[in-house]
């Protein structure tokens, strides 16, 4: 299974090794390949190393010495973009490689990481001809559903990979072109949620200064206290109600995030610890079933201004499963607590005997972010589910 090895084209070496995760030969091949996603891990080699393997989430990891790690095959899909958006097509990993590079957002890679991810993006733009400014930062194509913050979908869910948006990193990555504007914001389909964020990735760059000097002088992350300007979302963003997440109020005491039902009451001065979260573990709670009562106190508290969209799907107590768009504002305003809800996702059809899961989501059918209604009333995931003994009258939810 592990193979170390030594590739060379045009003269350029790369130090690779193969520690492909479980999961890369159940992932179906990409139709089309058109992008590559920088990403930070925002957290050390060993662990990313090993969440990233467990989840295949990125095709591959470079470490802080240059050492190159393969994860998922580079045609097959790794789920390393989550909930994501670029220029009107969702779910960016259909359609790209994404590379987790180990280091923080706001810091300077490594000298060895950068001759490292220049010379493996030099051999991916050659075999997928994908030009530089279709080289992007996660943090660009990354959006967040709507919530009780932001009322509609945005840009800011994360600022993973943020510094890969500068010139000056891009030109030493051999990259000589980028976005000038978010394209999904200029159409209206989302909103800036962080406006410090957009400056970083599409603002000018400053001139005459040093890489390390720039990187770390530019990017100052929201300080961890709660103020009349900064929200809990402005510094945990959707690890706001995580368990990991810990509030320290003005009188001393702590709460866990998923302790904290009043969202609107948070007196300012709090101060917000947030455990070291990992990439690997964003990624895996961007995703889930989401119930009124534990994410929010209203269906509006989780959907923002949604509720009633087609796309947003609940799960009522009586096992019926209903859009958005089928209710009154009333009723939703009426859903009792425990009603659980998917926000941007598509009820994809059920299944049948002559109607399969891959028939229905495609490629997607396995993926943590497609979710399977059983006839009993339970919820799986596509990575959760028992591909032979899926039962006939199972409904399919995916993002679309
Ligand atoms: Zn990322």
């Amino acid at each position: 299974m592990m193979c170390v090895g030594l590739t060379t084209v045009w003269g350029q070496s790369l130090n690779i090794e193969s520690q492909y995760s479980p999961l890369n030969r159940q992932r179906s091949p990409r139709s089309s390949t058109e992008y590559i996603i920088l990403h930070t891990t925002e957290g050390g080699g060993r662990g990313s190393l090993e969440k990233l393997r467990r989840f295949g989430e990125a095709h591959y990891m470079v470490d802080t010495d240059g050492k190159v790690y393969r994860i998922i095959e580079h045609r097959r899909i790794a789920t390393h973009a989550g909930r994501s958006m670029w220029d009107g097509r969702s779910n960016v990993d259909n359609f790209s490689i994404g590379i987790e590079i180990v280091g923080y957002h706001d810091r300077p890679i490594t000298n060895a990481q950068k001759q490292a991810v220049r010379e493996l993006l030099r051999q991916l733009k050659a075999i997928y001809r994908i030009p530089d400014n279709r080289i992007l930062p996660h943090s660009m194509v990354a959006y967040g559903r709507p919530n009780r913050w932001h009322r509609a979908a945005h840009r800011g869910r994360k600022r993973c990979g943020m510094l890969f948006a500068r010139e000056d990193v891009r030109r030493e990555l051999g990259l000589t072109s980028k976005p000038a504007f978010d394209p999904d914001v200029r159409a209206g389909r989302l909103v800036v949620a962080d406006s410090y964020l957009e400056r970083v990735l599409f603002g000018p760059s400053p001139v005459g200064t040093t890489t390390a000097a720039a990187a770390t002088a530019t990017v100052p992350d929201a300080p961890n206290v709660i103020a009349r300007n900064r929200s809990a979302w402005d510094i945990a963003r959707e690890q706001y109600n995580s368990p990991e997440t810990r509030y320290e109020f003005p009188d001393g005491t702590v709460r866990r995030g998923n302790e904290i039902s009043n969202w609107n009451r948070m007196p300012a001065g709090t101060v917000v610890h947030m455990g070291n979260v990992a990439e690997a573990d964003q990624q895996r709670e961007a995703e889930r079933v989401q119930l009124i009562g534990r994410d929010g106190q209203t269906a509006s508290e989780i959907a923002g201004d949604a509720t009633r969209d087609a796309r947003t799907i609940y799960f009522m107590g009586d096992g019926r499963v209903v859009q958005g768009n089928e209710m009154t504002e009333e009723e939703v305003n009426r859903l009792p607590r425990g009603t659980g809800m998917l926000v941007g996702y598509m009820h994809g059809g059920v299944i049948s005997a002559r109607r399969r899961a891959f028939d229905i989501v495609g490629p997607r059918w396995n993926l943590s972010t497609t979710f399977y209604r059983l006839p009993d009333g339970r919820i799986q995931s596509g990575e959760e589910i028992n591909e032979r003994n899926i039962p006939n009258g199972t409904m399919v939810f995916f993002q679309p």
